[in-house]
């Protein structure tokens, strides 16, 4: 349960001393036993702050974030943090960068199950690794195990990143990007194999992405994030079918049509992100926004149910 986050990083630039990044603000959701919810946005949204402060490589500034119960931003054992990133794992966007180029797979396998203490000795270890890269199609997996992270495709790779973060049996998973660095063909596959663990597994996930269509096929709810903050919170049908925010609606006319491929023109033109150092007043998409009022300059709007378990942030 994340509730009132922000998270802002010190400008490390002379000309800007004393300035602040403001990656996540205001950010507040709570993910549901078993559910897969997925943040969406351009980059500098903000929904990979949001995973790193959920998985402590960053503390937030201010505001709390409690995994069952638990305070995060305290101080943990060296034994507590081991708990809990076994508890809590993470699949990275680049497959590549996350395996160590030294090692075999059968190496980089066997690790999760030594740290964590799961398998007893030698022989049940790389039984363990056997039976965890043939659920992810790594098979035969003696084969796999012999080869360095360079000798696979993109989407093997991924498939061993995949792999490790479930060896451990994780209640949460956070999924960032996992397939925006593989090509359309794998995309698809990679999506259904993390579907079908999830399951098998009985794991949370949380979905990083800025692909709404990708969102929608993986997700029970959607968020939606622009410039630090929560836009729009909705079960994904709902936010797909009856979206209200006039970004989210954006990002829907941005994207491909289903029928063509092709990029459809988008609803409103032009504008970028704003700058997180110096973020708009009020509503922060008020610069791009067509439907923006003088108040939506003025005031932060706060977030108001518009529908079942459906919430957005705009005066309208
Ligand atoms: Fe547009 Fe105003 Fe709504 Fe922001 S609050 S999305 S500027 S109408």
């Amino acid at each position: 349960v994340l509730e009132g986050v922000r998270k802002h990083f010190p400008v490390n630039s002379l000309r800007r001393h004393g300035k602040f990044v403001h990656a996540m603000d205001d950010i507040s959701f709570s993910l549901r036993s078993g559910e897969v919810l997925a943040i969406v946005g351009e980059s500098g949204s903000g929904k990979t702050t949001t995973a790193n402060v959920i998985s402590r490589i960053y503390r937030q500034t201010e505001g709390s974030v409690v995994f069952e119960g638990r305070e995060l931003s305290g101080k943990m054992t060296r034994t507590e943090e081991l708990k809990y990133h076994k508890r809590v794992q993470m699949i990275f966007q680049d497959p590549f960068g996350a395996l160590n180029p030294t090692r075999t797979i059968g190496r980089i396998m066997e690790r999760p199950f030594v740290i964590h203490r799961i398998a007893e000795d030698r022989k049940a270890v790389s039984e363990k690794v056997d039976s965890t890269l043939t659920q992810v199609g790594l098979e035969p997996p003696d084969q796999f195990k012999r080869k360095f992270p360079h000798e696979l495709s993109g989407g093997q790779r991924q498939r061993v990143n995949i792999a490790r973060a479930f060896a451990v049996e994780p209640d949460l998973i956070l999924a960032d990007e996992p397939t925006s660095m593989l090509d359309v063909s794998n995309r698809m596959s990679i999506m259904n194999m993390m579907l079908s663990l999830k399951e098998s597994h009985g794991v949370s996930f949380i979905y990083i992405t800025h692909d709404l269509a990708g969102a929608r096929y993986m997700s029970d709810r959607i968020i939606v994030m622009y410039a630090g903050m929560i836009m729009e919170i909705g079960p994904a049908e709902e936010i797909i079918t009856n979206s209200f925010h006039p970004y989210t609606k954006l990002l829907k006319s941005a994207a491909p049509a289903p029928e063509t491929g092709l990029k459809r023109k988008p609803l409103i033109t032009g504008g970028d992100i704003p700058s997180l150092i110096d973020p708009p007043n009020g509503c922060r998409f008020h610069p791009r926004c067509p439907f923006a009022k003088e108040v939506c300059s003025l005031e932060i709007p706060p977030m108001k149910k518009i529908g079942d378990d459906h919430y957005a942030r705009c005066v309208l």
